[in-house]
């Protein structure tokens, strides 16, 4: 390290996980699945036999192996199972497309109408106004649909790279995307292997968003800081940035 550099370089980049940091992904999740069993119910009632059944756990290993290369695109996936359920429900292969497609597109409705955190939004709007922000993401949430799009410079998810946190290529994707230096930016996010280790494993700084108040001991993912709620952000963000603490 330069002597001259400075311990804790300004911020110019905050990268956001999305699920579990700024919603409740299960719950989230469970709702979506409930609105697209209820859409099969009513018009593809056999394909859901086959989707509600223990058959699924045969066909979605039959899609992963058949699609290797989009194991990391969680909305091709889900399309694909649906349509091989509906294959098996004796539907023509354009019926089976045209079902998978409406149906997925039920649960992307629910998968966007998430489980906010408190002050998920007065946080991002407070953080928008004093840093670039952009979502880092191994899901398939959209910014733009779940409404909170315009606090985001931009996203980077795993479908785009091909890869999932905590591979560096998600890290070095963002960076590249905003076009700021690992040192200058600072990731945020609940899961101490795919957010914190590899973010710090990037060169970036690291904020352990924290909401069960977990204790922990590992070295290895050791957080720059934590916080236990949304609305802490601003502050915690604030102690890390030499251009707001000198
Ligand atoms: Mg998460």
């Amino acid at each position: 390290m330069n002597k001259l550099q400075k311990p804790n370089p300004s911020i110019d980049l905050v990268t956001f996980d999305l699920d579990n940091t700024l919603w409740d992904v299960m719950q989230t999740i469970t709702a979506a699945e409930k609105l697209l069993r209820g859409w099969m119910a009513e018009h593809t009632p056999a394909a859901l036999g086959i989707y509600a059944s223990e058959r699924v756990g045969d066909i979605r290993e039959q899609v992963l192996k058949t699609h290797d290369d989009k194991r990391h695109d969680l909305s091709f996936l889900r399309i694909a199972v649906l349509r091989q359920c509906m294959l098996a429900a004796d539907m023509s292969p354009a019926d089976a497309d045209e079902n998978a497609k409406q149906a997925f597109a039920v649960f992307f409705a629910g998968r966007n109408d998430v489980a906010f955190y408190p002050n998920a939004i007065t946080t991002l709007e407070t953080l928008s106004q004093q840093y670039a922000l952009y979502a880092l993401t191994n899901g398939n949430a959209d910014v733009e649909r779940v409404g909170i799009g315009r606090f985001f410079s931009g996203a980077v998810s795993s479908a785009d790279v091909g890869a999932s946190k905590p591979d560096q290529q998600m890290f070095t994707t963002v960076l590249a995307k905003a076009g700021v230096s690992a040192d200058r930016a600072v990731h945020i996010g609940d899961h101490l292997s795919d957010d914190v280790f590899g973010a710090n494993r990037a060169g970036m700084r690291s904020i352990w968003f924290n909401y069960e108040g977990q204790a922990t001991n590992d070295t290895d993912h050791k957080p720059t800081a934590q916080a236990y709620a949304l609305a802490e952000l601003p502050a915690v963000l604030a102690s890390l940035d030499a251009a707001r603490t000198r």
